[in-house]
């Protein structure tokens, strides 16, 4: 049993995930951005009552944290919405107040990696995992190793460039994917195309925009097909890089996948001619809402299970 900790700019989750990856238990709590002490705290206490409610006793922790980490040193690095925990090991601090052993990922790397062992990319040597939602991340497994860059580094997938003369994005450059794909690029061509007047203006969400489309609503159906060709325009850049046997699809823009599909498919086929494209499998990630946590479970797998 192996307790699980997913730490986002906004809240921590917490809980208790079997060796199947099925979810126990599991509580969550808003994530204090300036005081780590009481951050670690307060997962120690998560942690201690999902086990209790599970009826368990952990076996080992991990976790996936909204990056950048040094999953290596076990260490938080500069995040930026995370400011008082820069340089801090929750990895040497929960392997000391529960005596067990802990391991830290990328929360991207570790979803990649619970879709890669227990989800939609089970039996694929080659998987990316995108997450599209208000931004876009991911994460790389070949042949059930998880790719890691220079120095242990976690490649953005989010951040190729597909337009330089598109928006500013806060990686320094224009016109990165996940700023032309991702649900507020998606919000921000709404707003900025909606005629004055237009009913459903203000206070526009992407999910709200996709609803519309499902009703069909003019604007938001162009929305959409502008959203489609700009995520059809990075997975193909995916693809042409790495032909994976599959990409594994999640975010919250994605549960609205039916939408995008056949558009992001026909932008494929229009670009990936020197590559077998039709062979890259794009399937929607199989483990819900709770990918997050139940990849954190996966991370402490990954590295003390094999
Ligand atoms: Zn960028």
């Amino acid at each position: 049993m192996i307790g699980a900790v997913d730490i986002g700019g906004t809240k921590i989750a917490v809980g208790v995930v079997d060796d199947n990856g099925k979810v126990l238990s599991r509580m969550e709590a808003p994530t204090d951005p300036n005081r780590y002490s009481d951050g670690i705290e307060l997962i120690a206490h998560m942690l201690r009552k999902t086990a209790q409610r599970a009826e368990t006793e952990l076996t080992g922790i991990g976790i996936g944290s909204t990056g950048p980490v040094d999953p290596l040193r076990g260490e938080f690095g500069d995040v930026d919405f995370l400011p008082g925990w820069r340089g801090k090991s929750p990895v040497k601090d929960l392997a000391q107040i529960f005596s067990v052993s802990v391991a830290l990922e990328n929360d991207g790397d570790a979803a990649a990696l619970a879709e890669a062992g227990w989800g939609a990319g089970r039996n694929r040597s080659r998987l990316i995992y995108v997450t599209v939602g208000t931004g876009i991340g991911g994460g790389i497994v070949f042949d059930g190793q998880l790719y890691r860059g220079v120095a242990g580094a976690h490649p953005e997938v989010g951040h190729h460039v597909v337009d330089p003369a598109g928006p500013k994005c806060s990686c320094g450059f224009h016109g990165c994917w996940e700023s032309l794909a991702a649900g507020p690029a998606m919000v921000a061509w709404f707003a900025g195309n909606a005629p004055t007047g237009y009913p459903h203006r203000n206070g526009i969400t992407a999910r709200r925009i996709c609803e519309l489309a499902q009703e069909g609503d003019a604007i938001a159906l162009r929305a959409v097909e502008h959203e489609s060709y700009y995520l059809g325009l990075g997975l193909a850049n995916l693809i042409n890089l790495f032909t994976p046997d599959a990409i594994v699809l999640s975010g919250s823009v994605m549960k609205s996948a039916e939408l995008f599909m056949d558009r992001i498919r026909e932008v494929i086929r229009q670009g990936c001619r020197f590559v077998p494209a039709e062979k890259t499998q794009l399937t929607l990630a199989s483990l819900g809402e709770d990918t997050n946590l139940i990849g954190a479970a996966r991370v402490w797998h990954y590295r003390f299970a094999k």
